[in-house]
């Protein structure tokens, strides 16, 4: 008599090749999952990403797609399903700043960073929640930010698309609460990472000021909180934010 084998799940992240993103696919590659590792740029950190994953005894493959483009997110979705012949779990990492104050900020700078954050997250969700409805199973967990909760001086833009990002999750949540698909979003804080690195000194200080913990966090901490909604005994939590941030958005 055969023996039955486990489920074995994939998942999708985008922009995981650096990063939070990156830390996000081995967390899940350590977990078992195969894993597509989308990129936009960076086509040699993403492959180096899936090589790692591929250590740990998973599949793993790097796929190019611009999430701000809406047939090359369909076309990720459908790419990374047919790979590993189901899609399980999306994570919408994928993301961009472009800081300025108001005054000087441009209906670029603003749609730059809607597009990449917001809208890339819409696109991957409207495709992948077409085949977990039908495999009435799914986990999308959607990277926010604190300052999508509280928002940040010269970051109106982002702290839009964090929001925004929000709004999206709890309402996909609703649409798929009964289908046996979660929708959650984590809220990072302040992270160690190419994004937070090109912050101004000052503002870095000032940021780390407001961290209770009093150090920042690494993407590994990140990763974990996304590896848990993930995860099968994350069942019955939708439409939640969990904030990894060390105590700065209490
Ligand atoms: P990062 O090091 O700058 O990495 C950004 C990632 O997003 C890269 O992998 C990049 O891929 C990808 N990306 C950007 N635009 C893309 C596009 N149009 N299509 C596909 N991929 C794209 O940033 P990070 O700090 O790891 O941030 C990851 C996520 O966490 C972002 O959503 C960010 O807003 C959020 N977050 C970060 C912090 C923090 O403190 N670091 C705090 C709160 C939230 P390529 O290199 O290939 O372009």
């Amino acid at each position: 008599m055969s023996e039955l084998q486990p489920t074995r799940r994939a998942a999708l992240v985008t922009g995981g090749g650096r990063g939070i993103g990156r830390a996000v696919c081995l967390a899940l590659a350590a977990a078992g999952f195969d894993v597509a590792v989308n990129y936009a740029a960076s086509a040699a950190a993403a492959e180096q990403t899936a090589a790692d994953c591929r250590a740990l005894g998973v599949q793993a493959v790097a796929l190019q797609a611009d999430v701000t483009d809406p047939a090359a997110c369909q076309a990720l979705v459908d790419t990374a399903a047919k790979t590993f012949g189901r899609l399980d779990v999306l994570v919408n990492n994928a993301g961009v700043t472009a800081d300025k104050l108001i005054l000087r900020m441009q209906e670029e700078d603003f749609d730059k960073v809607i597009s990449a954050n917001l809208k890339g997250a819409f696109f991957c969700c409207k495709a992948a929640c077409k085949l977990m409805m039908r495999q009435r199973y799914g986990r999308i967990v959607n990277i926010s930010s604190v300052v999508g909760l509280h928002g940040n001086a010269g970051q109106s833009n982002y702290a839009a698309s964090k929001a925004g990002l929000i709004g999206l999750t709890k309402s996909l949540a609703k649409e798929f609460a009964a289908r046996g698909v979660t929708v959650n979003a984590v809220a990072p804080g302040f992270i160690e990472t190419d994004m937070t690195a090109a912050m101004p000194e000052a503002a870095k200080q000032a940021a780390l000021a407001s961290v209770p913990a009093g150090h920042t966090g690494a993407p590994e901490d990140v990763a974990a909180a996304v590896a848990f909604l993930a995860g099968e005994s994350a069942a019955y939590i939708t439409g939640q934010v969990l904030c990894v941030d060390g105590g700065m958005g209490m």
